[in-house]
């Protein structure tokens, strides 16, 4: 506004966000009761937010004000306690607060010059999160978007350490020439681990799939067989936490396999490498530790805001050769991180500071309280419904459910009746050929009360469906 000086637009701007405050406040207490599926329709949004380009601005209390009311029927309840849909999780409100300041401090977290608290807090974070896992306390650690690219940071690393061990430079001389990988996944992988792959110019389909178990476990025995003999670059791809089962690849036995045949080993560990956390879960995560590099998620079980995931590399010089934009293995002048070197990113957002807040405000007994709480309310939910008689397809060994409502026609209908219903939101599935409702218990708010009624709202659907 013309004549306006700056001290009066901040303090505009404070009750602005005094303002949001409560509109965050109205939110969080409707996601409790809410429907879980958006309600207001994308008509609806477009007309409420949308239209030509605007000549002129509008206030900001009128702008947040119109914002506040779409995000109340326009969101998905994701972050509420009865989304079960895919692997999300919600946000801790200490992350949501962190998330917060981040944003009011704007700092670019790329570079130690720009932001000396992120660059502390990610290096508290990161080894606080290596202990947490049972990792080990020397892996270095880049906080990226999400899995995904926390799947894409680890295989950059793995193709300089394999090319360069047959004495490529992949980073300096592409992959035009370059001594061939071989690159094996499990039937099962994780679609990110194809995108990433292919990111890399390593090809989607240009792998060897290993078959899988009735939970979708890699079978050892045949990776021994597919590596047996072989020599040159390798890089084989494990899973802790199936999407669908939660089942964890046989770490221990691939590790061994893969050293055997000097492969570098990558397991991606999105939501499943969270179990490590809980004392009764840790057996699950055994040999993850002899792992080169490991991807993994923190806004889905680690319930901050998105977008923030974790790379961690065995190897910091390939790492760092991977991802740094300056040359490999120069340490910066002042001896501090610079967080760009272990990320595809250059200015990003300070995403380690709600993950630090998330870590630090629970614990380590806080985190794996979380995380048990969530594998028992799984098995609570699917013990309901297989008492009464619907078919559980998995073993419910984490936080992941499979359930079948009969023939394909049945599941589907089934599923569609209980979004619509709206008590809980569940996705659906393929599992080994058969049509299949999955249930993701990843959320830190959700209570047994949430599974008793989730439950009774989808034996209660299925039933009319059925008759
Ligand atoms: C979710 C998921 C990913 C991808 O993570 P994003 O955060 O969505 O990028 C990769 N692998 C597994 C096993 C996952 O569950």
């Amino acid at each position: 506004m013309p004549g306006q000086n700056i001290s009066e637009k901040r303090k505009e701007a404070y009750s602005l966000l005094a303002g949001v405050q409560q509109h965050v406040s109205d939110w969080f207490s409707s996601i409790e009761n809410r429907p879980v599926q958006a309600i207001m329709s994308t008509d609806e949004m477009r007309r409420l937010l949308g239209g030509p380009l605007p000549d002129e601005g509008i206030a900001p209390e009128i702008l947040t004000g119109t914002l506040a009311e779409a995000g109340m029927t326009g969101t998905v309840a994701s972050a509420g306690p009865r989304y079960f849909g895919f692997v999300v999780g919600g946000s801790l409100p200490v992350a949501v607060a962190a998330d917060w300041l981040v944003s009011a401090w704007d700092q670019n977290a790329g570079i130690y010059a720009l932001s000396p608290l992120n660059s502390v807090i990610e290096q508290i974070t990161g080894s606080w999160l290596l202990e947490l896992a049972g990792l080990r306390p020397t892996m270095s650690f880049g906080f990226v978007t999400g899995g995904h690219m926390a799947n894409f940071t680890g295989l950059a690393a793995a193709r300089h350490r394999v090319l360069r061990d047959a004495g490529w430079d992949v980073e300096a001389d592409g992959l035009f020439g370059a001594p061939s990988i071989d690159v094996v996944v499990s039937e099962e992988a994780h679609y990110t681990i194809s995108t990433a792959l292919r990111l890399l110019g390593l090809g989607a389909n240009r792998v060897r799939r290993i078959p899988t178990d009735g939970q979708g476990r890699m079978r050892a025995d045949e990776l021994a067989v597919a590596l047996r003999g072989q020599k040159g670059p390798c890089i084989v791809c494990a899973q802790a936490g199936n999407v669908n089962t939660g089942a964890f690849d046989p770490l221990e036995k691939i590790a061994e396999i893969a050293k055997n045949r000097g492969a570098w080993l990558h397991v991606d560990g999105a939501f499943g490498l969270w179990a490590a956390a809980s004392p009764q879960r840790t057996a699950l995560v055994r040999g993850i530790e002899k792992a080169d590099s490991v991807a993994t998620d923190a806004h889905k079980w680690l319930n901050v805001p998105y977008d923030c995931g974790v790379a961690f590399c065995s190897d910091e010089a390939a790492h760092r050769s991977a991802m740094s934009l300056a040359a490999a293995y120069i340490v910066a002048t002042h001896g501090e991180r610079d967080p760009h070197e272990f990320t595809p990113e250059e200015s990003r957002r300070a995403r380690a500071i709600p993950l630090y807040a998330a870590v630090r405000s629970l614990g380590r007994r806080g985190i794996g309280e979380m995380i048990e709480r969530n594998c028992r309310q799984a098995r609570r939910f699917a013990d309901a419904l297989r008492n009464a008689g619907h078919a559980v397809l998995n073993d419910v060994v984490l936080n992941q459910v499979l359930v079948s409502f009969g023939t394909t026609a049945q599941t589907n209908r089934t599923i569609a009746a209980i979004q619509e219903e709206g008590t809980c939101w569940c996705g659906g599935t393929v599992w080994k050929g058969r049509t299949a409702m999955r249930i993701s218990v990843s959320n830190w708010s959700t209570t047994d009360e949430d599974i008793d009624m989730s439950a009774k709202a989808v034996i209660r659907v299925a039933r009319n469906q059925q008759g």
